[in-house]
């Protein structure tokens, strides 16, 4: 199926999933099986996929300076729109008030807050000790690390380990038509994980929380918008257009499945085949800020963090909103690439500045909803680095070719 129809076909059921969702509303719950069997269509790609494409990847750039340049470049980008989302959602939830003058009464249901992992450990984790442990687990960056180590040791033994490569070359070549042909399931799989989700959300239980909902959507909204076309704009010399058309089919992924790990493998596709992301990038900037990049994640603990300070009336000072900036960035690294893993580090920002945990009862209710929205701009972060990484890699190939350009006999 051609990219082109491919995305008509998802964007076409699901707007078919939320008219079915709205119509039957819970009985739509029979459809689940479809989206569960996408679901995990998907999830079985993606350890070979990650694992193979990134030995490749960073085999065939051979130059360990290459990969510092790209992982630096890569980090920085992931860290600085984190923190601009933070405060976006900051801003958006000062201006919005969406907790203030809200009458819905707060359960007494006890939450237990997450505890912030130390930086050394979390760094040390990133080493597996057993590397077949972390394929099992399917640990990302103990994965990625593997990966790295194993690209690189392929370029510095050279001859013996052709075999190797020319191996992991092909099985990374099958893993792309594996990806290929599980696309196809993605319209029914789409249509499968919506309806369920639009029929159970009537609007009793959202219209109390529209205003949160609003707020969190144009969070969303205005990072996107402004951060990513902005930057796509500047340092890929892309138009914004082109860039959301080209992504669109894994955003609309992202917004059924919730997970941007879950998501991977079509982010990986869409980038290569409509952004012109080079494999040697894709393989490893994407991967990457599936597990660390979450800036739909940070701008909802921005939103939300104000949301429950609002509705216990608490005024925050400009040292608490420092403090929330700070350990949403930490909180949102740490968030797993899977449906609701926001909620849960949410209570580490929020008790970094002592709010009342229950708080998040309330939003508990409709997180569904806001993972949806958070996830697809997560998922649109991580191609907006990747296409800009990829970029800026031709430029200095391009320049350094101009450089070079001096005939020789040997040409
Ligand atoms: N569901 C999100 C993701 O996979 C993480 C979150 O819950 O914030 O990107």
């Amino acid at each position: 199926m051609k990219g082109k129809k491919l995305l008509s076909m998802i964007f076409i059921s699901f707007v078919l999933a939320i008219m079915f969702g709205v119509i039957f509303g819970p009985a739509m719950e029979a459809v689940q099986p479809l989206g569960t069997l996408f679901l995990r269509l998907i999830n079985f790609i993606i350890v070979p996929l990650v694992f193979t494409s990134l030995i490749v990847g960073v085999a065939s750039t051979g130059d360990i300076k290459k990969l510092g340049r790209m992982s630096m470049r890569t980090v920085s980008y992931y860290l600085g729109t984190t923190a601009i989302a933070i405060t976006i959602g900051l801003v958006v939830g000062k201006l919005m008030m969406p907790g203030a003058g809200l009458d819905t009464p707060v359960s007494e249901q006890t939450i237990e807050p997450q505890e912030a992992p130390g930086l050394v450990d979390t760094l040390l984790n990133i080493i597996p000790t057993n590397p077949l442990m972390s394929l099992i687990e399917a640990n990302m960056l103990q994965i990625i690390f593997f990966a790295i180590f194993l690209g690189l040791s392929i370029t510095l033994v050279g001859e013996k380990a052709k075999g190797v490569y020319t191996f992991f070359e092909g099985f990374a070549e099958m893993m792309y038509s594996i990806t290929n042909i599980v696309m196809k399931v993605a319209p029914i799989g789409v249509f499968g994980l919506v309806a369920p989700i639009v029929g159970q959300y009537g609007p009793a239980v959202l219209l109390p929380l529209l205003k949160i909902i609003a707020a969190v959507a144009i969070a969303a909204l205005l990072h996107v918008i402004i951060t990513y076309s902005s930057a796509v704009k500047l340092f890929a010399k892309m138009s914004p257009i082109h860039f959301f058309k080209g992504i669109s089919p894994a955003i609309l992924v992202a917004f059924s499945t919730q997970s941007s790990s879950g998501t991977l493998p079509v982010t990986i596709k869409c980038s290569e085949e409509n952004l012109g992301v080079s494999k040697k990038v894709s393989s490893f900037v994407l991967p990457l800020g599936a597990t660390i990049n979450m800036d739909g994640t940070a701008l909802y603990q921005g939103v939300c963090v104000l949301f429950v300070a609002q509705l216990y009336g608490i005024e925050l000072s400009f040292a608490q909103l420092l403090t929330i900036v700070l350990t949403a960035t930490l909180a949102s690294i740490g968030t797993a690439g899977v449906p609701s893993a926001g909620l849960v580090m949410l209570t580490m920002v929020m008790t970094s500045v002592g709010l009342p945990l229950e708080g998040i009862a309330l939003i508990a209710g409709i997180d569904r909803i806001l993972d949806m929205i958070r996830t697809s701009v997560n998922v649109t972060g991580d191609a907006s680095a990747a296409t800009i990484v990829s970029a800026l890699e031709v430029d200095l190939q391009e320049e350094r070719e101009a450089t070079q350009s001096v005939p020789s006999k040997h040409l």
